[in-house]
């Protein structure tokens, strides 16, 4: 079989601010050269003003800090990587400005929509702390992120299948949530990402059946029916994810849809 899967790139990767990776900002760069990589973005958790998150996200007042060694390192190896400054950043309508505002300014190349959760009086919740609404959070996660997705602040939408970590099972309510992503992504030419953090957490069981986090086969699977532009994500969250990449794993659940992958974004 043709390996559909091969990675010269990656725009979804973090650094030691978020509080839960490993590794300086250059030991990332030194193995993503070492890899082959032609293109790194680098996409930490968002820092959020006035909202307080340890081990999750890094604090706000790390901002200029984090720009400032993403663009030493950018020169630095400018004639070797395209190396570029992002965040991953849920979309939450009371910090749309300040999202605004980073892209305006070219503080930022772009932002990856990964949406794990929504902030209520500067509190952020994840969808699935709440396991005793979970057709409620699924509805208000779908909600969250087709909003993101018409936006026009996000180049992709990281994990959309995330729902599917804390909504267990594809029944019907899954194939709604996932048939309105499609259709949102479909509509603005959004590009979805397979994120391979999932991968590396391995299978776990769901009630009916064992398989990742994310990617989840049945919503890719609906995907491959539109040409909705798909690109691979390392999420790295420690240099050495940058080596051993599952990409095995992911020719094994979706190595047979037609899926439209893309290897770059234009910024
Ligand atoms: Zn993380
Ligand atoms: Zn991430």
């Amino acid at each position: 079989m043709n390996k559909q899967f091969i990675l010269d790139y990656s725009y979804h990767n973090h650094t030691t601010r978020c509080g839960h990776a490993k590794g300086s900002d250059e030991e990332y760069i030194i193995q993503a050269l070492k890899s082959g990589f032609r293109v790194y973005g680098v996409s930490d958790h968002i820092f959020l003003p006035g909202v307080k998150q340890p081990r999750i996200r890094g604090d706000y007042s790390l901002l200029d800090e984090y720009l400032t060694s993403i663009n030493t390192l950018k020169t630095r190896y400018m004639s070797e990587i395209q190396i570029y400054t992002a965040f991953e950043a849920e979309f939450l309508p009371d910090f749309i400005s300040y999202y605004k505002d980073l892209l305006a300014s070219h503080k930022v190349d772009y932002l990856v929509l990964g949406q794990h959760g929504y902030v209520e009086n500067l509190q952020f919740k994840f969808y699935g702390n709440r396991y005793w609404e979970l057709a409620e959070m699924l509805k208000r996660y779908t909600d969250d992120l087709v909003a993101g997705i018409n936006s026009g602040l996000f180049a992709f939408v990281a994990h959309p299948d995330f729902f599917l970590s804390f909504y267990p099972i594809f029944d019907h309510n899954a194939m709604e949530a996932t048939a309105r992503i499609i259709a949102a992504a479909q509509k603005n030419n959004m590009p979805l990402e397979i994120n391979l953090g999932g991968v590396r957490r391995g299978m776990h069981d769901y009630f009916v059946s064992k398989r990742y986090d994310y990617p989840v086969r049945e919503f890719w699977v609906e995907v491959a029916k539109t040409d909705i532009p798909v690109l691979i994500g390392c999420d790295a969250h420690h240099p050495a994810e940058l080596s051993n990449i599952p990409l095995d794993q992911v020719e094994t659940l979706l190595g047979d849809l037609e899926l439209n992958l893309i290897n770059r974004l234009t910024f």
